[in-house]
């Protein structure tokens, strides 16, 4: 039972991933109320109408080999990869049984992912609802449970201090919304957790710098959008969950 609900999960999170995708895509080009949610989803490029079979998350792009059925137009590879996080992500969540707040979070990150991509920065006001909601949750378990609940708050502002040392050094500005994003990270996640994910974020980020760079897709000079990394970096931390705390605390003794 428990794994067929782990895969009614991962069905939901590639549907739910889809529409939000189909939902980002339309607030960012100013639909208004009610089209946002009942205009039928369309080529990007030709805004050719899809049909059923077109929308169908993972399937429809293998199917048609990425590209619109009409003109052509290459769909970016970013859609189905993000959908198929948010499936591994909720499976995940479920599966470890984790906190139920996870799930929220993982919906942030996909959005911020969303947004960083295209524009390489977050909206404010997404950053801001963010932040306040993980301060928020953390003061109200201060109350809960009366002391100073679990958190990573320190190596975050460690981090953060290491990171804007380095922009100053190599002239190379990290994105503020970036350290904004991880201080609220740090109200939620426990040490081992925060430790977690870095380690993943680290490895992952750093193997597609150089892959971009050997594919000539990028030079270590370009600046490349983060969030989508720690948005994955979060997806494969749910889904080895023990097997990467286990790693982190045989090397931190934690
Ligand atoms: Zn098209």
């Amino acid at each position: 039972m428990h794994i067929y609900f782990t895969f009614i999960s991962f069905i939901l999170g590639l549907v739910l991933a889809s529409f939000l995708n189909a939902l980002l895509y339309r607030i960012d080009n100013g639909y208004k109320y009610p089209e946002i949610f009942i205009k039928g989803s369309h080529c990007e490029k030709c805004a050719k109408q899809l049909t059923a079979y077109e929308l169908i998350p993972i399937v429809s792009f293998l199917i048609f080999k990425g590209k619109c059925s009409k003109c052509g137009y290459k769909v970016p590879i970013y859609y189905p990869l993000s959908e198929l996080i948010l499936g591994i992500s909720l499976a995940s969540i479920y599966y470890h049984s984790l906190s139920p707040l996870f799930y929220l979070l993982v919906l942030f990150f996909f959005a911020f992912s969303y947004f960083d991509r295209i524009y390489k920065g977050i909206p404010q006001v997404l950053v801001n609802v963010f932040l306040l909601a993980s301060a928020g949750y953390f003061f109200i378990r201060v109350i809960l449970i009366d002391g100073i609940p679990e958190n990573s708050l320190i190596a975050v502002i460690l981090l953060s201090g290491v990171v804007l040392l380095l922009g100053k050094i190599f002239k190379k500005p990290f994105g503020i919304g970036d350290i904004l994003v991880l201080i609220g990270l740090g109200f939620i996640f426990p040490l081992n957790y925060f430790l977690g994910f870095l380690y993943v974020f680290l490895i992952l980020s750093s193997l597609s710098s150089v892959f971009l760079v050997m594919l000539k897709k990028a030079s270590f000079k370009s600046s490349i959008p983060l969030l989508p990394f720690m948005y994955c970096s979060l997806g494969i931390l749910f889904l080895f969950n023990e097997k990467i705390i286990e790693i982190l605390e045989s090397i931190f003794f934690l």
